[in-house]
């Protein structure tokens, strides 16, 4: 009698989309009955653990969403590896709230320096916090900006970024662009601008962007909007790559 009736439960909670109830709602019974616990008590952990499946869910999508090319996160971040570097300024910024407020950030620093791995921790909490956020390199940005423009689909390319809460354009100079490449990812800066939040990466202090921008005036332009409001830090110690494979060296010298 009961296994029937726990059939039907189990069917209702299929129809009505409620998997980890599903998959819970007997185990959650049977300890409910031996803590002696009431039936308002044991509807709210039951229902507690299908809130919180569905928030997981949602973060493994947007996460997923992102494009993030690798994992990382702020727990193998060693701060004191890059003392320049304000660790509660950052911290600050996984919080999340400067998406919130639509103010941006950036990464100025040379290679290695940790730059792409901040911004994708910075990401990530992003998409904890329920944002919707997209990680590219520059140059892809601009590759897919363009190759929407010829199949005439910049419209709708250009309004999907739009309905992004955070975007990351990493390392913006390693590259330049065409002319009008240069202007694509200008127009969706500039779109951006006090709208939706930006995260740019470069190993090109501002002096130097006009290399990759093409022309003083609308690097002059796109620097005026970017860093109205944003958060600029500095990261310049020595290569954390080149420091890890020396200390292999020696390691393997003293073995
Ligand atoms: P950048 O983007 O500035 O060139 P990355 O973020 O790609 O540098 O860092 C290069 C590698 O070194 C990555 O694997 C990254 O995780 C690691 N790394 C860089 N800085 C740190 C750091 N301070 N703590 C831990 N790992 C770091
Ligand atoms: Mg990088």
């Amino acid at each position: 009698m009961a296994d029937n009736k726990n059939m039907l439960v189990r069917a209702n909670l299929k129809q009505l989309k409620l998997p980890a109830m599903g998959g819970e709602f007997e185990k959650l019974a049977r300890e409910a009955a031996a803590a002696n616990e009431g039936y308002e008590q044991y509807l709210l952990r039951l229902t507690e653990l299908e809130v919180a499946a569905r928030a997981s869910n949602a973060v493994q999508a947007r996460t997923r969403a992102a494009g993030f090319p690798v994992a990382k996160d702020f727990d193998t971040f060693d701060f004191t590896a890059v003392p320049s570097l304000s660790k509660p300024k950052v911290l600050e910024l996984a919080r999340g709230e400067w998406i919130e407020q639509r103010t941006n950030a950036c990464f100025i620093g040379s290679p290695g320096t940790g730059k792409t791995h901040l911004a994708i921790a910075l990401g990530l909490a992003a998409c904890r916090h329920g944002k919707r956020v997209r990680f590219a390199t520059a140059a892809t940005l601009v590759t897919r900006l363009e190759e929407a423009q010829k199949q005439y689909q910049l419209d709708r390319v250009l309004a999907q970024l739009d309905r992004i809460d955070l975007l990351i354009c990493d390392e913006l100079g390693y590259l330049s662009f065409s002319r009008a490449g240069a202007e694509l990812l200008f127009q969706v800066f500039a779109d951006r601008y006090e709208r939706r939040s930006l995260l740019v990466t470069s190993n090109l202090a501002f002096s130097e962007w006009s290399q990759v921008f093409q022309g003083e005036r609308m690097t002059a332009a796109l620097l005026d909007r970017l860093t109205h409001r944003c958060q600029i830090f500095e990261m310049n110690s020595e290569s954390f790559r080149f420091r890890e494979s020396m200390k292999n060296k020696k390691s393997k010298k003293s073995e």
